[in-house]
């Protein structure tokens, strides 16, 4: 029996991570955390009886603490709150399912506090990649994937030598907009953004994957995590999700990870690794499958890989500035106050405006951000 403290537990990773362990048990949750949606977090803490519950919003904090006066939970919030449900003395994983950078702190903490990560929260690697990495090295903790492409990837390398792999192959849906041209995508409305073709997930991530953003994060994060060089990170369209990503050797050999599109098996596999567990969920049955087809991306009228490549060549804090511009466009969009092709001018404006900071610290980072979100509040409101 391990324990687990699950960060985001309210998002859809989050729950999807507590079915997983209601099905295969072996674990202990002792922090769960939230932001606003306590009706949900009460209910998860009262199932699942951790000792701590993290709460962002203070307000909602208050309230969720008078909710579980009758219990021995102890509700805390904020920033020292999330960070304080991830290096609990007892936890030996914690699990990443906040959505944006806000996740950079507690996992920065959690490494230091020697815990495993399972990692979901793709913003915070892009980010802070380089600080990341080392850390986990230092502190010789594992850090296992949950993003389903990287999972892939992982589980393709099991057996094999990193040494010899020539090419990560990352698949891409193509997202509710495949086939779409640059006048069709003037007039796509919110709605049609979050209407994504093959996996259900928390509205940003729905958006960031019709604009190819996501695809864009996650070579930078493929980058990061299995220390490739970003040229040699391709992307390829496979619409019915059926691939989830590929590695190339150096021998020509490829090998590839399929099943349904079911964030169940990526979080197991980081939860359980090395072993495999018996899930229950849909199997890919190839009776019914006529076919698996491979498109190539639209980058013209996607930028979303282009603009994260760029950024990751700049290198420093220019993924940060790409992140954060995205996070920043994609809310505004979220509130309807933007429209769909403008997440791109908003991200390329800001990159355009950035001067790039070498190897930035944290601080330097959550600046950069914050930076970020000025310029581009100060544009809209102009
Ligand atoms: P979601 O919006 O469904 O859930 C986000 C979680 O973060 C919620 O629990 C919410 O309470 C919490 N949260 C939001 N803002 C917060 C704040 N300011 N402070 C503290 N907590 C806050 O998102 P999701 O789809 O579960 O995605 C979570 C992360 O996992 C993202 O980084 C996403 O890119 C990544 N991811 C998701 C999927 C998926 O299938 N959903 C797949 C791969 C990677
Ligand atoms: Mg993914």
């Amino acid at each position: 029996m391990k324990n687990i403290g699950i960060l985001g537990s309210t998002g859809s990773i989050g729950t999807q991570t507590l079915e997983v362990i209601r099905e295969i048990k072996d674990y202990k949750v002792v922090s769960l955390t939230g932001n606003n949606n306590i009706d949900l977090l009460e209910k998860q803490a009262r199932e699942f009886m951790p000792s701590l519950v993290g709460v962002y919003n203070e307000e909602k904090a208050k309230d969720l603490r008078e909710r579980l006066k009758d219990t021995e939970i102890k509700v805390v919030s904020g920033m020292d709150g999330l960070i304080s449900c991830a290096t609990l003395p007892s936890i030996d994983i914690v699990l990443t399912a906040v959505v944006g950078m806000i996740g950079i702190l507690p996992t920065i903490e959690a490494i230091k506090a020697k815990k495993d990560i399972a990692l979901a929260n793709k913003e915070t690697l892009v980010t802070a990649g380089h600080i990341i990495m080392p850390l986990v090295e230092e502190n010789k903790v594992k850090l296992l994937p949950v993003d389903s492409e990287h999972s892939a990837i992982f589980q393709c390398l099991q057996g094999n030598n990193h040494k010899e792999v020539s090419k990560l192959l990352i698949t891409a849906s193509g997202g509710p907009f495949f086939g779409k041209t640059t006048k069709e995508l003037e007039k796509v409305t919110l709605k049609d953004a979050l209407n994504h073709p093959n996996w259900s997930m928390g509205k940003k991530i729905t958006v960031d994957s019709s604009t190819l953003v996501n695809k864009g994060l996650e070579v930078l994060e493929a980058h990061w995590l299995f220390n490739m060089d970003l040229d040699d990170i391709e992307v390829v369209v496979q619409r019915e999700s059926i691939i989830h990503s590929m590695v190339e050797f150096k021998d020509g050999g490829i090998m590839a990870q399929l099943g349904s599109p079911d964030m169940k098996l990526p979080i197991s596999y980081a939860l359980y690794y090395p072993k495999r567990q018996p899930i229950t969920g849909p199997r890919l049955d190839f009776k019914t499958i006529s076919k698996i087809s491979i498109d190539q991306v639209d980058n013209k009228t996607f930028k979303g890989i282009e603009l994260a490549v760029r950024a990751g060549k700049e290198k420093g804090s220019m993924a940060t500035v790409f992140n954060s511009s995205n996070e920043w466009a994609v809310s505004k969009f979220l509130s309807e106050q933007i429209k769909f092709l403008d997440i791109y001018k908003y991200i390329e404006f800001a990159m355009d405006n950035h001067k790039v900071i070498d190897n930035p610290s944290i601080s330097e980072i959550l600046e950069t951000e914050k930076e970020t979100y000025d310029l581009l509040e100060r544009v809209l409101n102009k």
